[in-house]
C-alpha cells in the first residue's frame, strides 16, 4: 500500500507567527513522535513530507503506510494542534481537509475489467503498474471520521468480487427431489382463472381475487396454521407494512433492492390551500396533472412492505434478550407485500402485490438450526401429503451474499437459503422449463442481530431465520399440477377446502 495525501489543517486565526517554529514542530514532535505512536518497531508509520504556512492554514503532504494511514494521521494532527496551540496561543483548529489523496495497492483479486464506483470523492480509479490506483478528493473531517476512505476501498473490493461472481453461474445445488407425479393438467392457471372470471387484473401484476381463489389461498394459510404454525408454536404478530427507509438501510435491502421497492411519499404541506390549484385543475380538465402532483409530494419517506421480517428485528435494537426467553417464534400475515418486477410480469406466479405469511424465528445458533430442521420437515409433510406436489429443494446463494459479491460459500452452508421449487407442466418439460420458486427459507446467522446490535443476556449471539410462504405461489404451484376441478384434487386438500363458493357471474 502506498498512500499520499495533500490537504490542510485550518486554524481559527492567522498562524504565520508559528513560522519560525513549524519546522521543529513537524520534524521533532510530529514525524518522530506523534506519527510513530502505535506503529510496530521497524515499520514505517506516517510522515509529513512537505509543509507550508499560508494565512490560517497549514498546507501538508503526508505519506503513510498501512500502520498509520495518512487520513488517520490527519485526525491525529487535529487533536495534536488543538492541544499544542489551543492552550498557549488561544488558536483553535477549525477544520481539516483532504484535497487529493492517492492510494495505490495490490487488490486481493485483480479486476478483470474496468471497475467503477460512482461517488463524488473518487477522482480517478485505474490499474497502474499492475496495482490499483485510487485517487480521492475533497474529504472533510466528517467524511474522514465516518470512514468514507475505508468504505470506498471496501466498495471497490466488493465490485471486483461481484464481477467474478456473475461469471460463475452455478450457485444452485439440488438437495432433494420428489418422485415424478403424473401430469393431470398442463394449462396456464392464470389464463384459465381469468377465463372463468375468478381473477381480474387491475394493474400490472396486481389482481382482484374473487371468492374461489380467495378460498384457495385461505386454505393454503389454514394448512400452514394446522400443520406448521400451531404444532411448532409460532405466535402471530402484526408487522408494519409501510417501512421507513432506515430499516432497509440496516438490513441491506437498501440499496440492495432499491430498484424493486414501491416508494411512499406524503404531502409536503397538509393545508388544503396548498392543494387548491390541483383541485381546480382536476375539476376543469377531468385529468390528474402528474407533474403538479409530484411537486406537492415529499421525497420518499418509506416503502411498501417488501420482505415482512425487517421491522421485527428493529424491535430488538440494542436490547438484550433473556436467554430463557429464546427461541422466539412468530409469524405475520397482516398485509400485502409489493415488488416491482419490471418486464417479468405475466401470471399470478410473479406479481407486484402479493399475499404472504412470513415465519420468523430467533435463538441461539443451535436453536435456530433446530427450528429450521423442524420447519423443513413440516414443509415436506405438507407438500408431499397434503398438496401432493412434484417439487424439489435446492440450496442457493442468499440475496445478501450475492449482492456483497461473496464467494466463499462452502463454509457458510449452515447459513443460506433453501428454495422450494415446483414443476409447472404448462411451461414445458421437467428438464427444460423453469420451475417455480414457490417458497424459500433462509437462516441469516447473525446478519440481523449484528445490524441491530442485539444479543442474549449472557451476551451470546442471536441467530435469526425466516421463511416466506407466498399464497399466490402455493396456489399456482398446486393448480398448475392439479387443475381447477375439485374432484381431481388430493383428498386431504379437499377436506380442508370444503365446498367451494359460487363464481360471481357477469355478462
Ligand atoms: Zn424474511
Amino acid at each position: 500500500l502506498k498512500f499520499r495525501l495533500k490537504g490542510y489543517v485550518e486554524f481559527s486565526k492567522d498562524i504565520t507567527l508559528l513560522e519560525s517554529k513549524i519546522d521543529a514542530i513537524v520534524t521533532k514532535e510530529i514525524n518522530t513522535l506523534l506519527f510513530k505512536r502505535g506503529v510496530p518497531k521497524g515499520k514505517k508509520g506516517a510522515k509529513i513530507t512537505r509543509w507550508r504556512l499560508k494565512g490560517n492554514k497549514l498546507m501538508l503532504t503526508i505519506e503513510g503506510s498501512r500502520y498509520l494511514r495518512p487520513h488517520d494521521a490527519l485526525l491525529r494532527l487535529r487533536t495534536f494542534f488543538t492541544e499544542r496551540v489551543g492552550k498557549n496561543l488561544k488558536i483553535g483548529v477549525r477544520a481539516i481537509f483532504i484535497k487529493d489523496y492517492s492510494i495505490q495497492y495490490l487488490p486481493s483479486k485483480k479486476p478483470e475489467d474496468k471497475v467503477e464506483v460512482r461517488v463524488p470523492w473518487i477522482k480517478e480509479l485505474r490499474v497502474k503498474d499492475n496495482e490499483l490506483l485510487v485517487k480521492l478528493q475533497n474529504l472533510d473531517a466528517s467524511a474522514i471520521q465516518n470512514r468514507y476512505v475505508e468504505r470506498i476501498l471496501s466498495r471497490i473490493n466488493e465490485k471486483i468480487q461481484a464481477k467474478e461472481y456473475i461469471g460463475k453461474s452455478e450457485r444452485w445445488e439440488l438437495l432433494w427431489q420428489s418422485p415424478k407425479k403424473e401430469i393431470a393438467w398442463d394449462k396456464d392457471p392464470t389464463e384459465e382463472m381469468e377465463k372463468r372470471g375468478w381473477i381480474k387484473r387491475i394493474a400490472a401484476g396486481e389482481w382482484l381475487h374473487t371468492p374461489i381463489p380467495a378460498r384457495l389461498m385461505r386454505t393454503m394459510q389454514e394448512i400452514v396454521r394446522l400443520y406448521l404454525l400451531e404444532p411448532l408454536e409460532f405466535e402471530e404478530v402484526f408487522l408494519p407494512k409501510m417501512v421507513p427507509l432506515e430499516v432497509w438501510l440496516r438490513t441491506g435491502h437498501m440499496p440492495g433492492s432499491a430498484n424493486v421497492f414501491y416508494y411512499v411519499s406524503r404531502a409536503k404541506k397538509w393545508s388544503l390551500n396548498e392543494w387548491e390549484d390541483l383541485f381546480d385543475y382536476i375539476k376543469v380538465t377531468g385529468q390528474i396533472p402528474s407533474e403538479l402532483l409530484k411537486e406537492k409530494l415529499t421525497a420518499p419517506i418509506g416503502g411498501m412492505c417488501f420482505a415482512q421480517c425487517p421491522p421485527f428485528y428493529w424491535f430488538f435494537e440494542k436490547k438484550l434478550v433473556p436467554d430463557d426467553e429464546l427461541p422466539i417464534k412468530v409469524w405475520d400475515s397482516s398485509g400485502t407485500s409489493y415488488r416491482w418486477e419490471a418486464g417479468g410480469l405475466k401470471g399470478l406466479e410473479r406479481d407486484t402485490e402479493f399475499h404472504r405469511i412470513e415465519v420468523i424465528w430467533m435463538g441461539k445458533k443451535a436453536q435456530a438450526l433446530e427450528i429450521k430442521d423442524q420447519l423443513m420437515e413440516r414443509y415436506e409433510y405438507i407438500f408431499n401429503n397434503i398438496l401432493d406436489l412434484e417439487w424439489r429443494k435446492a440450496w442457493v446463494v442468499p440475496w445478501y451474499m450475492e449482492q456483497a459479491g461473496e464467494t466463499d460459500f462452502e463454509e457458510k452452508k449452515e447459513i443460506g437459503t433453501v428454495d422450494f421449487e415446483a414443476y409447472l407442466p404448462f411451461r414445458g418439460s421437467r428438464e427444460n422449463s423453469e420451475w417455480l420458486e414457490f417458497q424459500n427459507l433462509t437462516v441469516a446467522g447473525t446478519k440481523f442481530s449484528e445490524a441491530w446490535k442485539f444479543k442474549t443476556t449472557s451476551l451470546r449471539e442471536v441467530w435469526t431465520g425466516c421463511t416466506g410462504i407466498g399464497l399466490e405461489r402455493w396456489m399456482i404451484a398446486f393448480i398448475a399440477q392439479k387443475g381447477l376441478e375439485p374432484e381431481e384434487w388430493p383428498t386431504k386438500f379437499r377436506e380442508i377446502v370444503g365446498k367451494l363458493p359460487r363464481e360471481i357471474k357477469t355478462i
